[in-house]
């Protein structure tokens, strides 16, 4: 959780909630790219971002990690991130327009808002000197447009735990005393910390949750048979 100063470093210092007006609404950009061009690597793509981004351009994990994805580290965790181009997101058309605009990831769905994680619930955040407009009101709701709003509030906080327990033990960060059993923390970091270990995580969340297509159209149903897959294989 982000103290309370830092926060006020990256946003306006308030929480938003679903029903709050916030200083959001970019207007439609009117020609503006800066956060396309500039913000692409920072962008850590969820299952959920690359399901529908390969959907969109009809290709695979495998087929968008050839020119339109990359993987890298964040917190001890290897996720895929959209990759730049010369100008910036590899999306960006010429005319500066998102090329899969109904299927943008979440991270540029939001933009400028952002997440605040507290404990198992989030609440919105607007990150401030981020957008290069002077933006107007709009209700979090209108400007979030997130279809099935609380199955994918519940696969928000699903996936952002389990990321954040990965990186966790990878990094053997657990606090001793946590979790099941007396020696729970000290246990997991030497258990799992080897290289070994740390690569057949990576490995299995790359494999279950991005590589394997989903072959319903319910994605969170399927992400959380998936997640409890992930949990018996790896043993946590
Ligand atoms: S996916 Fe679309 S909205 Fe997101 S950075 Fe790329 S061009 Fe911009
Ligand atoms: S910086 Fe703001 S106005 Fe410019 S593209 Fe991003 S959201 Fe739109």
């Amino acid at each position: 959780m982000l103290r309370q100063e830092k926060l006020s470093e990256i946003s306006d210092g308030r929480r938003y909630g679903l029903n709050d007006m916030v200083k959001a609404d970019a207007g439609g950009c009117n020609g503006c790219s800066y956060c396309c061009e500039t913000m692409t690597d920072t962008i850590a793509l969820s299952p959920l971002d690359v399901f529908r981004m390969g959907r969109a351009v009809g290709k695979s994990f495998g087929e968008l990690l050839d020119g339109y994805i990359e993987l890298n580290m964040r917190d001890g965790v290897i996720l895929p991130n959209i990759r730049s181009g010369g100008e910036g997101c590899v999306f960006l058309s010429e005319e500066k327009r998102c090329t899969i605009h109904g299927s943008r990831p979440d991270f540029c769905r939001l933009f400028p808002l952002g997440r605040l994680y507290e404990e198992d619930s989030f609440s919105y955040i607007l990150q401030t000197g981020q957008c290069r407009k002077n933006c107007t009101k709009v209700k979090v709701k209108k400007w979030i447009d997130t279809p099935d709003y609380e199955k994918n509030r519940a696969f928000i906080l699903s996936w952002h735990s389990l990321v954040r327990r990965i990186g966790e033990i990878v990094l053997g960060v657990r606090q001793e005393g946590e979790g099941e059993g007396k020696n729970a923390g000290k246990m997991d970091s030497e258990r799992v910390c080897g290289k070994e270990k740390q690569k057949l995580l990576m490995t299995l969340l790359l494999e279950i949750f991005y590589a394997r297509p989903y072959i319903t159209d319910d994605f969170y149903e399927e992400f959380e048979k998936r997640k409890k897959e992930y949990l018996e294989k790896i043993g946590i």
